[in-house]
């Protein structure tokens, strides 16, 4: 609670900058004594960075800025705030909270305290992979309450048993569950109700689209093998997309269900822990990214008797992933896919390590380096999200790296990130700006 108030404090006295008056110029804030991590390339360079509201303006290794604020780094690294691309900021303690344990009143608020931890953690950006978070969005992006940029999919697309049929044992077809009515998904079937659903969430703000395409491991009515929605389904919910200049990003997890979402159009596939190689190669082929989630594959579900929710049938569900996994990975890395990272990761035992998502990679995959990784959580998540197009809410600037036009999303951190991931760990994140606004500062006395 200290950790809230301190930063609900500062973010408050350093987001001045944005209720600036029109005439003023905007101020600026010149980050000295850093080695800089870009984003790009496979080294650090000694140099400062100057950000001007709420972009860089300038970088180099000589930059001066007379009445500027200085930030000196103390020789620390530098380098673009992280982005995690598989989120679910809605979500606390497993799918059902919110519809039997608690109203949407108090799971908002546990959602603005997820927020502000993002933040602590260096997370300036989250893509929000199905959750009822839209207007949490815009309330972000108005400057109304704090939190990472957020590129959120609205309420998940699911068929009827589908992953994300949370309803109950005796619920007829139709019905509409309390998780639909509060926005966090849709059980949609036939291409009318994929539409309709797909259109609603890009309405109400959301920057692309994410279905159901196959079982899974948290669910109750779907076996990991069943496939999901057919391809005309998947193709009239990326028609819509396409129709907004955005794309669709897919749960799945086996090669009938991958193939099928890429035979559709779809542009991510999320988990894909079970498939073929010859598969992995067609994704390379057709320029479809991979949206890994790491801790959730190779550490929770190598021992699923940790997670205390799941049911001796998800159990068993997890092993079988877990198995999958660590071949799957190394296939990526070998063909070079387009690799983003995302957490999935929520409730109390995971929502505070989102880094670990990314420092696990190179110790359970043989060959991967951390430079690999970063890139996965940098500038190649950015690559993903300017996939959203039109309907991207960050449109003046570039995120995930350090380059003079992008957004000053930066993060100052201990040591040397491509020399080991233990740098991201949150109390090794000194200094956290997005926006141009400062959420972190532990440098000050
Ligand atoms: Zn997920």
């Amino acid at each position: 609670m200290k950790l809230l108030l301190k930063i609900l404090v500062l973010a408050c006295v350093t987001l001045a900058p944005t209720a600036q008056a029109q005439d003023e110029a905007p101020s600026q804030t010149l980050i000295t004594n850093v080695k800089i991590w870009d984003g790009l390339k496979d080294r650090l360079t000694n140099g400062s960075v100057l950000v001007e509201g709420n972009i860089i303006k300038e970088v180099g290794g000589s930059v001066s800025a007379p009445g500027a604020t200085l930030v000196d780094g103390g020789g620390r690294t530098l380098m673009p705030g992280l982005i995690d691309m598989h989120s679910h900021l809605c979500l606390q303690e497993g799918m059902a909270e919110g519809k039997t344990a608690f109203d949407q009143m108090a799971m908002g608020a546990f959602t603005a305290h997820v927020l502000l931890d993002y933040l602590d953690q260096g997370f300036t950006t989250a893509r929000d992979a199905g959750c009822n978070i839209l207007g949490v969005a815009k309330a972000v992006n108005q400057g109304r309450i704090h939190g990472p940029r957020l590129y959120p999919s609205g309420g998940f697309l699911s068929q009827t048993g589908g992953h994300a049929d949370t309803g109950n044992f005796n619920d007829q077809p139709g019905y509409v569950d309390d998780l639909e009515r509060h926005g966090f998904g849709y059980i949609v079937d036939d291409v009318g109700e994929v539409r309709r659903a797909a259109r609603q969430n890009f309405r109400a703000g959301a920057t692309q689209i994410k279905l159901m395409a196959g079982g899974g491991v948290a669910s109750e009515f779907d076996p990991i093998h069943m496939t999901q929605f057919s391809e005309e389904e998947l193709r009239a919910a990326v028609e819509v997309a396409e129709d907004y200049g955005s794309y669709v990003l897919v749960h799945a997890y086996h090669d009938r269900s991958v193939n099928r979402a890429i035979d559709a159009g779809v542009k991510v596939i999320e988990h894909n822990f079970l498939v073929s190689e010859d598969t992995i190669k067609r994704m390379k082929k057709e320029g479809v990214a991979l949206s890994l989630q790491a801790v959730m594959s190779l550490e929770a579900f190598a021992d699923p008797e940790s997670i205390t929710f799941f049911s001796a049938d998800q159990k068993k569900k997890a092993t079988q992933v877990n198995a999958g996994a660590k071949q799957m990975i190394g296939w990526a890395y070998k063909h070079d896919l387009l690799i983003v990272t995302g957490g999935d990761m929520f409730g109390k035992a995971y929502v505070g390590r989102q880094a670990d998502n990314l420092r696990i990679i190179p110790k359970e995959i043989p060959g991967v380096t951390p430079y690999q990784v970063l890139k996965t959580a940098t500038s190649d998540a950015a690559t993903v999200l300017s996939w959203s197009g039109g309907m991207n809410p960050y449109k003046y600037g570039t995120l995930g790296t350090i380059t003079e036009g992008g957004y000053a999303d930066l993060i100052l951190v201990d040591g040397n990130p491509l020399d080991g991931l233990d740098a991201l760990i949150r109390d090794n994140v000194h200094f956290v700006m997005k926006d141009g606004a400062v959420y972190k500062n532990t440098l000050r006395p």
